[in-house]
């Protein structure tokens, strides 16, 4: 089993719903495990056009799914949200980006692993901090526009069962 790490982002319609959703259907996923859930981070858009706010996380998981693996699950996750692709960086109901598969390492134009933006995006690295500390830490007062909401995903329908009961 590889670890390996996938970043979620929604800004349109029912947002924490579409995260709780992919992270749902990924530990339902044959192959996967999730592993870690992160804090929800509401964050301000980067680039593209005028657009409402994100909602972002990240999701760790152990995985026998190689990175060309992962990302078609992870359109499948984006399609099932009705995520239509429009404009480059353009809101949507849903994104799932690969961050990291254990150490491999892939550049094609399909596929980039690890993500070429995630260095360079506070909104990625703040939640990955979360699940994977001993991978990124955070510089001192965090990042920039990047802040914890007290919103929660549960990481398996189990957990959020148990949550219910107690
Ligand atoms: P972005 O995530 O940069 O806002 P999109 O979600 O629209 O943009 O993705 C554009 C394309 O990026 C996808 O069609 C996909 O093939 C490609 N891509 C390249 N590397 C990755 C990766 N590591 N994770 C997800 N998509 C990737
Ligand atoms: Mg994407």
């Amino acid at each position: 089993m590889t670890r390996a790490h996938l970043a979620l982002g929604s800004n349109l319609g029912d947002r924490l719903g579409f995260l709780q959703s992919a992270v749902t259907a990924l530990a339902a996923t044959p192959g996967i495990e999730v592993t870690g859930v992160s804090r929800v981070y509401e964050t301000a858009p980067v680039g593209g056009p005028d657009q409402g706010p994100y909602l972002n996380a990240v999701v760790a998981l152990k995985t026998d799914l190689d990175a060309r693996q992962l990302l078609a699950v992870a359109q499948t996750l984006e399609a099932d949200a009705g995520r239509v692709r429009g404009e480059r960086w353009g809101p949507r109901q849903l994104d799932v980006d690969v961050l990291l598969v254990g150490d491999e390492r892939v550049d094609s134009p399909e596929l980039t692993v690890p993500h070429p933006r995630l260095e360079e995006r506070g909104f990625v690295l703040a939640p990955l901090a979360d699940v994977a500390p001993d991978l990124v830490s955070p510089p001192e007062g965090g990042w920039a526009g990047v802040e914890a909401t007290a919103l929660v995903l549960q990481p398996s329908p189990q957990a959020a069962r148990s949550e219910q009961r107690s």
